[in-house]
This record gives structure tokens, sequence and C-alpha cells, in this order.
């Protein structure tokens, strides 16, 4: 049997199908990557976007922000098949959720539900405000440097997690607890080297749930793993999909 049929299988077989996935899968859309070779911290110093950085020097930092942003936002950024497969396998009623770790909207993008899409990292879609925390969907062009939000007058911040935040509690405790009840635990795009990416894994595999990993490198739990499949998600997610309609 194929590795490709072996995970379709326990995909088929599974009741509560999570994902988690990581830069990887990104990478293949042409998003840029954040700490990889030719990434954007090798063309701006991540010194510059602490939360402590942005609260003292808000205009600075935020133009800075606009700059990175504009990589993100590049109109040939898509889907692509391996974003594709986890929207079908959400329709198919396979996948139960998405853990991730990009601020991308790619998921969404693809036609994966909003509400089943957690966000570790926050997104690009809202602003949210540094003294009394709403969020706001952000406008098309950011005309105030730095925005302020329109109940308190404070200056907002974009929605992703800056250096020297911590990542959102609510975030971490639904992802926690979907890993906590997966059966099957899929990962792609993630080396899993960096916490708390690999404590999801790590509890799935604790509860006993089948793990399959899609990644172009290999990852510390590759011994754990019932798959491992080395290569692009975009290749392999639609490989596994075929297996698991026929
Ligand atoms: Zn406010």
């Amino acid at each position: 049997m194929s590795l490709e049929k072996k995970a379709a299988k326990i995909l088929k077989n599974s009741k509560f199908v999570v994902a988690f996935t990581g830069a990887g899968i990104s990478t293949e859309s042409g998003v840029p990557d954040f700490r990889g070779p030719g990434g954007i911290w090798e063309k701006y110093n991540p010194e510059m976007f602490t939360i402590q950085r942005l609260k003292s020097n808000p205009k600075e930092v935020w133009k800075k922000l606009l700059q990175i942003e504009e990589e993100f936002q590049k109109s040939e950024i898509e889907p692509n098949p391996g974003h594709l497969a986890l929207a079908e396998l959400e329709d198919m009623e396979i996948l139960t959720g998405i853990i991730t770790q990009n601020i991308d909207g790619l998921h969404q993008r693809a036609g994966n539900s909003p509400e089943k899409v957690i966000e570790l990292h926050g997104n690009l879609r809202e602003l949210e405000c540094m003294n009394c925390g709403i969020h706001i969907s952000r406008p098309v062009e950011i005309k105030e440097i730095p925005p302020t939000c329109t109940e308190c007058g404070s200056i907002m911040k974009p929605a992703t997690v800056l250096f020297g935040e911590k990542l959102p509690k609510s975030a971490l405790m639904r992802a926690h607890s979907l890993a906590e009840k997966s059966d099957a635990f899929l990962v792609i795009g993630s080396s899993l080297r960096v916490q708390p990416a690999a404590s999801f894994p790590a509890k799935a595999s604790q509860t006993n749930a089948d793990l399959i990993i899609v990644n172009k490198d290999s990852t510390p739990i590759d011994g754990k793993a019932e798959v491992v499949l080395k290569g692009l998600a975009g290749r392999i997610l639609p490989e596994i999909l075929k297996n698991i309609e026929h």
C-alpha cells in the first residue's frame, strides 16, 4: 500500500481529524517565509517589531509593518492545491478543524469555514486596539499612521502577534482542546522545532491519535507518526484526497 493510500485510510476511518499547518504550506503559494533563507527577517530587523517598540515609536514601526504587509498582499498569492485539498476534506466532513501558525488567511480563502480555523498568530484582516482590545476589520488603505481606535482613541496594532507578545490565550486553549480530542492529527508544512507548535501533535499522540506528517524535512516526532510523507503539501494532499475518493 502506498503511503498516500495509508494516510487516506486513516483519515477516512477517523471521527475527529485535526490539521496543523505551518509556514511550509504558505510558502508554496508564494507567501514570504519569516525565518527561512531569503525570509522577512533577513530583510528587516526583527528587533524593530516588538510590542514595546510599537508602543514607544508607533509611527516608525507602523511604516515598517506596512512595508512587510505589502509582501503578503501581492496579487499572485492564491491558495494552492494543498489548501484546496484541506477545504475539500472539510466539505467531505472528514476534517473537523485547522490549527495554523499562518497569518495569511489562505485556508479561509480556499473555502474552510472561518470558525474552524484557529489562527495562533492572529491575522492580517483586522486591527486591534492596544488599550481597549477591540478588533475592527482593517480598512483597505490605512490613511492615518498610526491608526487609532474609534472607541477610545488609543493606538491600534495589527491583529497579529508581535515579538514580546504572548500567543492569544483563547486560540491556544481551543487548539489544545482540538488536539486532545483528535483521533487523527495531520501536520503540514511545519518542522515542529519550536513551541508551542510541537506541543499539539505531542498532545494528540498522547491521547492515541494517529499522526500523519507532510513536510519537506524531517521532524523530531517522525518516529511517532503512522505515516511520514516528505515533499510539498500541494502535491501530496491532493494525492491523499484522490485515495479517499476512490
Ligand atoms: Zn480602543
